[in-house]
């Protein structure tokens, strides 16, 4: 049964299996590699999954090559990091990666934690942020969370305007991750749930906060052009109005944070 499993947890597991073959110039079987995490060879491939992404997303040599079919001597069909033709190649670029320098990117994924249980501690205690953000290695899953916790603190709707759909709400930085303490990117408080065309004109400084929470429009007289009723039903319309704060006053944004944000629009 492979239903319910953590497969984050697991990728952490296997990691180790992975560098020390892959570091070896050598290849795994899904036959060998499936006892380890008490499951079917056809079943590896889900704890693989993340560390494919992972490596991917941070444009690491593809690791998951060193697991091989005990027949075939290929890869499976889940493996898209490399071309399939020339995994010789592949397996060079991981025998020649030094892994240590990296460390073992799920090792903060305990079995009882998922990106969920991870956004849950940051909606409990904002103040949970440096640890989750120094648990959680891979900048794409910490953003991942950190929407979360934005869709759970902001009750999915846009700060702005009030979109309730899911698909389309995002989690803005108030103060930009590049330009915020680690412990402020995964802060609740950092951030501010909006829908994809605010979440644009806000990282533009088209549209900003006050340090009250109040939306501001750079163009609230209508200098700039003529505008179209919805154009204007976007941004003028809301103007002066106060965004839809969270319910509980702990997930909302610092003033701080904004004050920070509008210095750094300054500049
Ligand atoms: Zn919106």
């Amino acid at each position: 049964m492979t239903v319910g499993r953590n497969w984050i947890h697991l990728a952490g597991v296997i990691w180790p299996l992975l560098t020390e073959a892959g570091s070896a110039g050598e290849t795994l079987t899904y036959t060998k590699v499936a006892p380890t995490i008490a499951t079917n060879p056809l079943s590896v491939g889900l704890a693989l999954g993340p560390i494919q992404t992972y490596c991917m997303e941070n444009r690491l040599p593809p690791l998951t090559a060193v697991v091989v079919g005990k027949n075939s001597g290929m890869p499976g069909g889940g493996f898209v990091a490399w071309d399939v033709d020339d995994l010789a190649a592949a397996l060079s670029a991981v025998a020649a990666y030094n892994w240590e320098l990296i460390g073992n990117p799920f090792a903060g994924f305990g079995a009882e934690d998922t990106e969920d249980t991870f956004a849950e501690a940051l909606i409990d205690d904002p103040g949970n942020a440096v640890d989750v953000y120094h648990r959680v290695r891979d900048r794409g899953m910490a953003q991942r969370i950190f929407r979360r916790a934005l869709l759970l603190a902001y009750d999915e709707r846009c700060a702005f305007c009030g979109l309730a759909f899911p698909d389309a709400l995002e989690a803005a930085h108030i103060v930009p991750w590049s330009s915020c303490e680690p412990a402020q990117r995964l802060d609740v408080r950092n951030g501010v749930l909006l829908c994809a065309s605010h979440h644009r004109l806000f990282d533009r400084n088209i549209m900003w906060l006050q340090d009250n929470f109040l939306i501001t429009y750079y163009d609230p007289e209508e200098k700039d052009g003529r505008y179209r009723k919805v154009d204007r039903a976007f941004t003028i319309a809301l103007h002066g109005s106060n965004i839809r704060l969270p319910k509980d006053p702990t997930h909302h944004p610092d003033s701080a944070n904004l004050r920070r944000r509008l210095a750094l629009a300054a500049k």
